[in-house]
């Protein structure tokens, strides 16, 4: 069955001397894995070699129960051409595309997220001129992992104290809050003693947490530590540590 659909490529591998294995997160489909036979041919049927991050219109022979799907056509937007100009821009959107990978199912649709993802990949790309560049990709990264935690069902609880559900909206001037991510959320200071793997956060990122709409003025040092602690997290997700992660918490 021929099915199209709006798509983003996640991830591709040289399959052979003409075809790759791509990933693609799709918008109404999920995410799939498709065969791009003749992918790398001089005509290649798909405007050239697929590249991570592009984007457009698919049509795709679904797997019919086998492992793959066969990419019959693939109309590319323009490419997002800016998010290969910055080392650090180019870095936050693999870290997004494997995280993507790694934490979605095969053939399980989330519309949102997918309008979420390519938000941030058209944000990031029209970041590449801002003085404060690195912090405002942060900020969108940030924002992007926290919609990806709820939209698979992992939202973590930041509202009020996952443990004894005190509120911590009136906390968020002069108090430290922790991250706990086996409770899966924020920890007030009377409850923190009782869990052992939580993350002391400063004031500043704790405001931030409690209310996301600081994330986007706030300073580089506090998104810093904000990732920081989201990459534990997801760490513990995964169980290992998501490979580009590196590249962020260094940048
Ligand atoms: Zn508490």
């Amino acid at each position: 069955m021929l099915t199209k659909d709006l798509a983003i490529c996640i991830r591709a591998i040289d399959y052979s001397e003409t075809s790759q294995i791509v990933s693609f997160f799709t918008r109404a489909t999920g995410k799939i894995d498709a065969i791009a036979k003749g992918s790398k041919r001089p005509k290649s049927p798909f405007d050239g070699p697929i590249e991570v991050l592009s984007h457009g219109n698919i049509v795709f022979v679904d797997s019919a129960g086998e492992k793959l799907a066969t990419l019959t056509e693939f109309q590319q937007q323009p490419a997002l051409i800016n998010l290969r100009n910055n080392l650090f821009v180019l870095y936050a959107c693999l870290f997004a595309a494997e995280l993507l990978n790694n934490l979605t199912h095969d053939y399980d649709p989330h519309p949102e997220l997918f309008d979420s993802f390519l938000g941030f990949l058209q944000n990031a790309n029209e970041q590449h001129s801002t003085s404060d560049q690195q912090r405002d990709i942060l900020a969108l990264l940030i924002l992007f992992q926290l919609t990806l935690l709820r939209e698979i069902g992992l939202q973590p609880i930041l509202n009020q104290c996952a443990n004894c559900k005190a509120s911590l909206e009136s906390r968020t001037t002069g108090h430290e809050l922790y991250f706990s991510s086996n409770t899966n959320g924020l920890i007030c200071r009377d409850c923190e003693s009782s869990f052992p793997d939580k993350i002391r956060l400063t004031k500043k990122a704790s405001a931030c947490l409690v209310a996301f709409k600081q994330i986007p003025g706030s300073e580089e040092k506090t998104l810093k530590e904000i990732e920081k602690v989201l990459v534990q997290h997801l760490t513990g997700l995964l169980g290992r540590t998501p490979k580009m992660a590196k590249h962020i918490l260094q940048g």
